[in-house]
């Protein structure tokens, strides 16, 4: 194994879903529903087979029912109009969208300024498109219980190397959906510095109170911005991995050039099938928001009350805690006695930073899992106290 990627060992996800496996313990780590996803779009899947659709190589773009379907959701839910035939690529899940954007995007040596702690994937493909990551933390603040970007420090980050911005909202692990100021300013720097931004906002659908504003609708920010999403969290299907990239036609050039050389294609019969799910009526998206918000207030509550300090998120399915409340300070120590101590498996943030002190004694919990796991999950926390 290269150096560039020794450094990355296994993905924690693998480590700890290995653990719940071994240990029997309930699973809050590695971020999956328990629960498929629609059961009409399951048999759109199913029909797709058997009449043979997608069975062989689906076109390098993806199959245009699904282009035009994601392109009229980005126009439903934002009004934002992109082609489907030039500025919307398929890809294998939002994973491929990420590493083929940072492929075709970065020259050796470009830095890449992004917000830590960050999904895992981020560090390792930058460091195979031989980029640097310059990372801006988003920095916790236990009173209001909630992260906050400091945007003088991201407007500091920026030097001369800078190729682009890798953002993340709603934000995967601390659950922070950025404003609409904060994404006023990202897009002020962008225009100023002349930068690209490459937006994984995978989570656009799960947030609660909050509202999930593209960077991509921002002045000036369209012609530089790719925008990433996928089927996995919106409808829970993260075993078929269907993502995707809208962005304008050069860009999306761009990206499919690294992608036709890492997958080529992927997914056939399930990419016609999310096309069915994309236009599911607004009643889905709002019954996926009220559940999910339902189990974020039953986990966070029940963290709250077994002695951790709570980042109640505004957005995605997952909830950061504090364990010094609980007298610990070291997360991956934590995380890997969890199961032997009660029973349960959860991620140690400090992997998604650079700077793994700052994120040493914050631990992540799923709640995309049905209400009476999570009210056992909680039952067993509680026995730390
Ligand atoms: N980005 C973020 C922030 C994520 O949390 C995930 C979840 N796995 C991904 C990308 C990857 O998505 P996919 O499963 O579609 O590859
Ligand atoms: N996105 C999910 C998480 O953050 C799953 C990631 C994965 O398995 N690669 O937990």
């Amino acid at each position: 194994l290269n150096r560039r990627l020794a450094v990355f060992g296994t993905t924690i996800f693998a480590e700890m879903s290995a653990l719940a496996t071994r240990t029997g313990a309930i699973n809050l780590g590695q971020g999956f529903p328990d629960t498929d996803g629609p059961e009409e779009i399951r048999e759109a899947a199913v029909r797709a087979l058997r009449d043979g659709r997608g069975n062989q190589y689906p076109p390098g773009p993806g199959v245009p029912e699904l282009r035009t379907a994601v392109a009229e959701h980005q126009q439903r839910w934002y009004g934002l109009g992109y082609d489907p035939d030039s500025e919307v690529l398929v890809t294998a899940g939002a994973t491929e969208a990420i590493a083929a954007s940072l492929l075709a995007l970065l020259e050796p040596g470009d830095e890449v300024v992004a917000l830590e702690p960050y999904y895992d994937s981020y560090a390792a493909c930058i460091a195979m498109a031989g980029g640097t990551r310059v990372p801006v933390t988003l920095r916790p603040d236990a009173g209001s219980g909630t992260y906050h970007l400091d945007v003088d420090e991201l407007r500091a980050a920026v030097t001369d190397r800078t190729r682009l911005i890798l953002l993340n909202t709603p934000h995967n692990p601390t659950g922070t959906v950025l404003t609409r100021d904060e994404l006023s300013a990202i897009a002020e720097l962008a225009c100023e510095r002349d930068l690209l931004v490459v937006t994984d906002e995978v989570y656009e659908h799960l947030v609660f109170g909050a509202e999930h504003i593209p960077l991509a609708g921002f002045p000036g920010m369209r012609e530089r911005t790719v925008t990433i999403s996928s089927a996995g969290k919106t409808f829970s299907f993260t075993g078929w991995k269907v993502g995707w990239v809208t962005a304008p036609a050069p860009l999306v050039n761009a990206v499919r050039s690294a992608k036709q050389f890492l997958t080529y294609v992927s997914s056939g019969p399930f990419q016609y099938a999310i096309a069915e799910a994309l236009r599911l009526p607004d009643s889905y998206f709002h019954a996926l928001r009220t559940d999910l918000e339902a189990k974020r207030d039953l986990l966070a509550d029940g963290l709250r009350e077994a002695g951790f300090g709570v980042f109640r998120p505004a957005g995605t399915y997952f909830v950061t805690t504090d364990i010094r409340p609980l007298g610990e300070d070291d997360g991956f120590a934590f995380c890997r006695a969890l199961p032997e101590r009660c029973g349960v498996v959860a991620i140690p943030n400090a992997v998604f930073y650079d700077h793994r002190d700052q994120g040493a004694p914050f631990v992540r919990f799923a709640f995309c899992k049905g209400e009476q796991v999570l009210a056992e999950a909680v039952s067993r926390l509680k026995s730390l106290a």
